[in-house]
C-alpha cells in the first residue's frame, strides 16, 4: 500500500458500505466484506488478519488452497470466487467456506458425484450472468429457472444464494440495472421454491459496490479499493 494504510482504507471502505446499506434502507450488518487477496503475497493476507478480518477472497482454488495451509489453525473463512475447473472441484471441499461461483450444472452434478459419504454440504451461490455478455461465465437466467430443481436435489451441496459480476462500466445506470436483475430472479426462486433460502446476494466489487449494497448485496467482494493495485 502506497499512501494510506490497510487499516485506513478498510474503514473507509466499511464506512461507504454501511451509509450505501442506509440509503437502500438496512443496516451495515446486513452486508458481509469479503476482502479478495488474488495475487497479493501472504504477507497481505496476515496484514488483513491483523486488521481483524476474517471473510478472505481468492479467484483461483490453487492460491486459495496454498494460502489456506499457510494460515492454518487461524479463524479464517475462505471464499472461491472465481471459475473453478471442473477437475479441480473435489479439492474445494472441506477448505472453502463458500464457492460464490457455481456456474453450471455439470460443475455441481461433478461436485456432488465427487463428494465423499461424511462430507458436509458445501455452500454454493449459483453465478448468473444477467446481461448475456459473451465472455462471462455463469448461468443465464433462464438456465438457472430451469436447473433449479436439481439442484436443489444435490444432497452435498447447499443453494444459499446468487452472485454476478456486473458488466465493467462506469455506467450507474446500467450497473444497477444487474444488480436489481439478480435481486428480482432471485426473488422470483424464493417465491417459486419452497427449499431454496436465497438468504445471500454476493455482487459488489471495488467499482461498484456501492451501487450493489443500495440494491441489496449481502456480500461485497472488493480488492482493489482495499489493498490497492494488484502487484504484476
Ligand atoms: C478480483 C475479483 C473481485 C475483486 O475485484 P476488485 O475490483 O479488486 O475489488 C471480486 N470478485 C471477483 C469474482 C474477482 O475475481
Amino acid at each position: 500500500m502506497q499512501t494510506r494504510t490497510l487499516v485506513e482504507s478498510l474503514s473507509e471502505v466499511r464506512a461507504r458500505i454501511a451509509a450505501a446499506a442506509e440509503r437502500g434502507g438496512r443496516g451495515a450488518d446486513d452486508v458481509d466484506l469479503v476482502v479478495v487477496t488474488k495475487g497479493h503475497p501472504e504477507s497481505t493476507v496476515e496484514a488483513v488478519l491483523q486488521a481483524g478480518v476474517r471473510d478472505v477472497g481468492e479467484n483461483r482454488l490453487g492460491e486459495l488452497v496454498k494460502k489456506s495451509e499457510s494460515f492454518q489453525g487461524l479463524d479464517i473463512r475462505w471464499h472461491m470466487v472465481g471459475r473453478l475447473q471442473r477437475r479441480k472441484a473435489p479439492g474445494a471441499r472441506g477448505i472453502v467456506h463458500l464457492l460464490h461461483s457455481l456456474d453450471s450444472m455439470k460443475l455441481a452434478e461433478r461436485l456432488e458425484r465427487t463428494a465423499s459419504t461424511g462430507d458436509v454440504a458445501l455452500r454454493v451461490l449459483a453465478q448468473v450472468n444477467v446481461t448475456g455478455e459473451e465472455a462471462k461465465g455463469g448461468f443465464s437466467p433462464a438456465e438457472l429457472e430451469e436447473g433449479m430443481e436439481r439442484l436443489l436435489q444435490l444432497e452435498t451441496l447447499r443453494v444459499e444464494g446468487l452472485m454476478t459480476m456486473a458488466p465493467l462500466t462506469h455506467d450507474e445506470g446500467l450497473l444497477r440495472e444487474a444488480f436489481r436483475s439478480l435481486r428480482i430472479l432471485n426473488d422470483n426462486l424464493r417465491a417459486r421454491f419452497e427449499e431454496y433460502e436465497g438468504t445471500q446476494l454476493s455482487m459488489g466489487m471495488s467499482n461498484d459496490f456501492e451501487i450493489a449494497v443500495e440494491e441489496g448485496s449481502t456480500i461485497v467482494r472488493i480488492g482493489t479499493a482495499v489493498l490497492g493495485e494488484r502487484p504484476e
